[in-house]
């Protein structure tokens, strides 16, 4: 029927406006600030900086390695890597940023940043109340500012959290095995090559 579409959609836009005065789900605005809403786990705003432990610095999971930086569409990151390294979250030893910035007012929340971060060291956050009227230095978070702990990654994004852990604990675990694997190999050489030395020395102590 001609004109069937626009009446189904005017009763649908007719439903949703009565019933927003009588069902909560309807109800697509709240009075904020006083209210608030609980902004869906896959909601995204800027990115943070994951650190593991209680040290932010010690347990940050950046090595550095600029890819964010270069990928970055807008080129709102900052990176400068250190001269040492310290141990990365599956425990090798990694370089670290000794200045890691981004310049939110650019930042367009794109996520590429976390996207090709090959350590999962970016994630973005939920908090969107940043603005200040600092224009110049106000919205550039530094490393320290952008650092958050792996449980507060946990809180905002549970499943994904689960799901980086699991791979971290992996990755651990093929690590701690091909050590295992190199050690024994290194020992079971060294008993080889002390097994031939003793086989090619003259028997009886040279007559
Ligand atoms: S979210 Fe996008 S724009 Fe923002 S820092 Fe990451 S890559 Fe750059
Ligand atoms: S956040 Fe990830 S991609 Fe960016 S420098 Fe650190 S380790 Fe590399």
């Amino acid at each position: 029927m001609l004109g069937e579409g626009i009446i189904k959609g005017l009763l649908e836009t007719a439903r949703n406006f009565v019933g927003s005065y009588v069902s909560k789900e309807r109800l697509t605005t709240v009075q904020y600030p006083e209210e608030r809403w609980e902004a869906p786990e896959a909601s995204r705003t800027f990115p943070f900086l994951v650190y593991d432990g209680d040290e932010w610095l010690a347990g940050l999971r950046c090595t550095s390695c600029q890819i964010c930086e270069k990928e970055c569409p807008p080129k709102c990151i900052y990176i400068e890597k250190s001269a040492d390294k310290k141990p990365d979250a599956v425990g090798k030893m990694q370089f670290y940023p000794t200045r890691f910035d981004i310049d939110i007012s650019v930042c367009m929340s794109c996520q590429i940043c976390v996207e090709v971060c090959p350590f999962d060291s970016i994630k973005m956050d939920r908090i969107f109340e940043l603005s200040t009227d600092d224009r110049f230095e106000g919205l550039i978070l530094d490393r320290q500012k952008l650092a958050k702990s792996n449980s507060y990654y946990h809180q905002i994004h549970p499943t994904e959290a689960a799901e980086v852990d699991a791979a971290l604990a992996s990755e651990r675990a093929a690590a701690a095995a091909k050590a295992k694997a190199a050690a024994e190999a290194v020992a079971a050489k060294a008993a080889a090559a002390k097994a031939a030395a003793e086989n090619a020395a003259p028997a009886g102590g040279g007559a």
